[in-house]
């Protein structure tokens, strides 16, 4: 049976360190400051922007929330992004997606002030990554990596599969596990032998959105999984890209969903707003 990771704890753990952190920038007259931006009225956006708040003001960060109707012009949304690209108080700037239809996400990413690039979307942020030489991690996959560290699970020489290529996720995800020096596998909707290939994974990590798509047949007994899915079953209950119930069975470690990687996301948006500040305030 494998162990599951406690991602709610080793982010808790996290979180406390950002409010030290918190605590000691203050002593020097300074708030780590975040900027969230939504548009429109998605329900699991506004869940997501709810959740970050919240978390802002336990550590002792200072967020503010700009909330545009559905309406809103590419215009209005980067003239926002500039303002507070020039706004002192604020160190770190998140644009929550999705954006409605027709406004350019890409172009709105690329405006944000790299470093005040918290999510690590900026191309340069991007560029930065791949070379080795960062200032900021996406934090889905930071949050990955801080696990595999919280439960000392090596990951230098292991055969690493990462199911799914988004630029949010699976990509970054693959680079920091290259980072590390893990031999990384990336699949997508394409790949053939996908089974095969993650069979022969140590750490096996899904980011593909779909409920349970991850059976026990494509797990080698003893492998780490990491589940970054966020779905809903048939019972419209909240659950990963991997089948728990089989899963758990033969992996050595394993994430629940919730309570594994999405506690850690939040966590390291905290860090990376913290570094912000830190960064801007030399
Ligand atoms: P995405 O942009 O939809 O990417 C999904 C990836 O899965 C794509 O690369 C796609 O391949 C691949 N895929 C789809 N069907 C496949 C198949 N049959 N076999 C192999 N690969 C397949 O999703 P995302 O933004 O990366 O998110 C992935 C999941 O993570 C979602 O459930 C999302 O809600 C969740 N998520 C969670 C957190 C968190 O904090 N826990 C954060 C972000 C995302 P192609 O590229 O070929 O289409």
């Amino acid at each position: 049976m494998a162990k599951r990771i406690d991602g709610k704890a080793i982010a808790a753990e996290i979180r406390e360190k950002v409010a030290l952190d918190v605590q000691n920038l203050a002593k020097k007259g300074i708030t780590p400051g975040l900027a969230v931006v939504i548009v429109g009225n998605d329900p699991a956006s506004r869940t997501y922007v709810n959740n970050k708040k919240k978390a802002c003001a336990q550590a002792g960060l200072l967020s503010e929330e700009y909330a545009l109707p559905a309406q809103t012009t590419q215009q209005e949304l980067m003239e926002l992004v500039q303002k507070l690209n020039k706004k002192k108080e604020i160190h770190g700037i998140l644009v929550q997606s999705p954006l409605p239809n027709g406004l350019d996400e890409e172009a709105v990413v690329e405006a944000i002030d790299p470093e005040k690039d918290v999510d690590a979307f900026h191309p340069s942020n991007v560029g930065r990554i791949m070379i080795g030489n960062y200032h900021f991690l996406p934090c889905t996959p930071a949050g990955v990596i801080e696990l595999l560290r919280a439960e000392n699970i090596e990951i230098s020489g292991k055969n690493c599969v990462v199911i799914g290529r988004s630029n949010i996720v699976g990509k970054p995800m693959a680079m920091l596990l290259l980072h590390n020096n893990g031999t990384v596998t990336i699949c997508h909707s394409k790949t053939k032998d996908l089974k095969e290939i993650c069979n022969k994974a140590d750490i096996l990590v899904a980011a593909v959105g779909k409920a349970k798509f991850v059976t026990e047949d494509m797990v080698k007994p003893g492998a780490v999984v990491i589940d970054v899915g966020m779905n809903r079953d048939e019972n419209g209950k909240l659950c990963g890209d991997v089948d728990f119930d089989s899963v758990e069975k033969i992996a050595s470690y394993i994430t629940p969903v919730p309570g594994g990687v999405g506690p850690m996301t939040i966590a390291m948006l905290l860090k990376n707003t913290v570094t912000a500040a830190k960064r801007q305030n030399i």
